[in-house]
């Protein structure tokens, strides 16, 4: 996991102590000694991680990090501050700056090693979903994206695993005002409890009797549910190689005993923090790539999902020689329709034509509006027999019921055109292309129609 790192200090020599650390993990080490250098880099440089000295001339740490989370092309980069030891204004006025961590100097290994790799996995999940939430806006719906959602204040939902009920009441003591916090004592139950209960962050305690503390971490990571969960481990006083063994199995962060009350908060809502932002991010793109293959009226899988889909269902039955059909569906005399009832209650037509299609396909066949008052359903593993009965379903169905428009009742007929794959030479544009021409004849012999080519 190589990343870039960019170190702040206005000492050289402080720069060049954390560049050869760096260095030595095969980290991509950037260096700037004032603000205003820091800054610009940020801006051009894709960092992913900035390590921050608070004691700076002219512009301080804390000015560098209010700047970088209020600028939308910065916010998302991870900010450590390097305090002064034991400096706990600094880490206050630091928090309030929005970053997202501290380190003490003099700075120590494993901590600075842990926190920036924790920082950089974060980072990483967040560039990834970034990238795909600004690739599906090619397709054209900013306005999801752009939809911040404003940083929500909700206290978080916490589970605190610790089978000693002292230490476990004390530190649920310590969250009582910014977290409802679930304290568990058994591991196996704290486990089962973290799948069903929508947590925002797990707080593991080592030191279980007869249990392995990683193990649940890594049973954390691997169940769905939990896989997005941060986890932060609270450790004894000598336990280097278990926080090391934890974050290799993905944990965020850890906590030394005796719980510094203030560390515990601030870590607390740095990973809180972040989940709510991925989350949110995951969801817009999920959203958008829905609305991108939906079509909004009726609900069903739009053309360019049928254009990318029905090649993929076609090869899977030509190689697997199975059946497959497609039926094109074209509302007879739509025009008039709309010039009966207006542009509305045709709308209104082609939402209820919609459902009774839908209605009448099984859940495995693809029903798309193929643009204006035209259908396409592909009906995979059907042969042309199955799929002309099918479509002659359809037809009953929306001949047979009038459809209303206002408290007006309608008669609206049908026509479909039904093609089947061929053995050997056939591709999706002919099978499109039979449809239609079926379609075609439908319409010339009188509407209200099933034609079918099999072949
Ligand atoms: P036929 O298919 O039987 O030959 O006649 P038709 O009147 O249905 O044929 P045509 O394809 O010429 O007209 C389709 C009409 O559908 C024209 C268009 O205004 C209307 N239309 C297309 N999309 C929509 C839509 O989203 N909403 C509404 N209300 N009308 C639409
Ligand atoms: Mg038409
Ligand atoms: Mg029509």
């Amino acid at each position: 996991m190589t990343a870039r790192i960019l170190v702040v200090d206005d000492i050289p020599a402080n720069v060049r102590l954390l560049e050869v650390r760096l260095l030595a993990e095969y980290f991509d080490v950037l260096t700037a000694s004032n603000g205003a250098d820091a800054l610009e880099m940020c801006e051009n440089g894709k960092i992913d991680v900035v390590l921050l000295d608070v004691m700076m001339p002219e512009m301080d740490g804390f000015e560098v990090c209010r700047r970088l989370k209020g600028d939308p092309a910065t916010a998302h980069i991870p900010v450590v501050m390097v305090t002064a030891l034991d400096q706990v204004v600094d880490r206050i006025r630091g928090l309030e700056a929005g970053a997202d961590d501290f380190l003490s100097k003099p700075v120590n290994d494993l901590q600075l090693m842990t926190r920036v790799r924790s920082l950089v996995r974060l980072k990483m999940l967040t560039d990834e979903l970034r990238l795909r939430a600004s690739t599906t806006r090619n397709i054209g719906i900013e306005e999801l994206l752009a939809r911040r959602e404003p940083e929500s204040e909700a206290k978080p939902k916490v589970l605190l695993i610790d089978e000693r009920p002292e230490t476990g009441r004390q530190v649920a003591e310590m969250l009582d005002h910014i977290a409802n916090v679930d304290l568990v004592a058994d591991p196996h139950v704290g486990f089962f409890q973290a799948a069903e209960g929508l947590y925002e962050c797990i707080l593991v305690s080592t030191g279980f009797r007869e249990f392995d503390p990683l193990r649940l971490c890594s049973q954390l990571r691997s169940l769905d549910r939990t896989r997005f969960v941060p986890i932060i481990l609270m450790v004894g006083a000598h336990e280097d190689d278990r926080i090391v063994r934890g974050l290799e199995l993905g944990i965020n962060d850890y906590l030394v005993r005796p719980v510094d009350r203030q560390e515990l908060v601030a870590r607390l809502r740095t990973q809180v923090r972040r989940k709510r932002y991925n989350d949110h991010l995951r969801l817009s793109v999920t959203q958008t790539i829905e609305m991108a293959v939906t079509d909004p009226l009726t609900g069903l899988h739009n053309r360019r999902y049928l254009d990318s889909h029905l090649q993929t269902l076609f090869e899977r039955a030509t190689s697997r020689r199975r059946p497959l059909s497609l039926m094109i569906t074209d509302i007879d005399r739509f025009k008039s329709v709309n010039d009966a009832f207006g542009h509305d209650g045709g709308d209104e037509v082609l939402r209820e034509f919609a459902r009774r299609l839908r209605k009448n396909v099984r859940g495995i066949d693809l029903a798309c509006r193929f643009g204006g008052e035209e259908f396409v359903v592909v009906m995979p593993d059907t042969d042309a027999s199955v799929a002309e009965a099918v479509a002659e379903r359809v037809r009953a169905e929306i001949a047979n019921k009038l459809f209303t428009v206002g408290n007006e009742a309608v008669a609206v007929t049908v026509s479909v055109g039904v093609s089947s794959l061929k053995g050997g030479l056939d591709s999706v544009t002919d099978l499109l292309k039979r449809a239609d021409v079926a379609l075609y004849e439908a319409k010339n012999s009188g509407r209200n129609k099933v034609v079918a080519k099999a072949a």
